[in-house]
């Protein structure tokens, strides 16, 4: 194995060519894992954590703790919406509303300064539009 074959690749170590060919196509090998030689595209492509993978983990995980139960989480904050809205259609300022709602209803199971952040985010986002209209 070369200096520049490593289990855990390094951004120094990326496009550094070797007398190896990527085991999975024909290009010059950059990294080694468990037993195969890869060229960056296809370590990156291995090592990537597919979007489904990562929803289920994030939903199964830290989004479970900090907002509760997806499904109580869901029922809570249709009730939000639908007080909100009564009936009517969606608009634009709606929008930014909807989402200081689900913030809300994030904040509402566990503290998280994101929540905080971002409802002030999307109150000057709302400011935005409201003064467009
Ligand atoms: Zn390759």
């Amino acid at each position: 194995m070369s200096e520049t074959m490593k289990e855990n690749a390094d951004e120094e170590d990326i496009g550094k060519p070797t007398e190896k060919t990527c085991t999975e196509c024909i290009k010059p090998a950059v990294f080694y894992l468990k037993g195969r030689y890869l060229c960056r595209r296809c370590f990156e492509g291995i090592n990537k954590e597919s979007i489904l993978d990562e929803a289920k983990r994030i939903i199964e995980g830290v989004k479970r703790s900090d907002y509760g139960d997806p499904k109580e989480f869901s029922k809570y904050l249709a009730q939000l919406w639908n007080v909100y809205l009564q009936g009517k259609e969606i608009e634009p300022k709606d929008t930014s509303c909807m989402l200081i709602l689900l913030k809300i209803a994030r904040q509402k199971n566990k503290h998280k300064r994101d929540n905080i952040v971002d409802i002030a985010g999307y109150a000057a986002v709302l400011a935005m539009v409201e003064d467009e209209e």
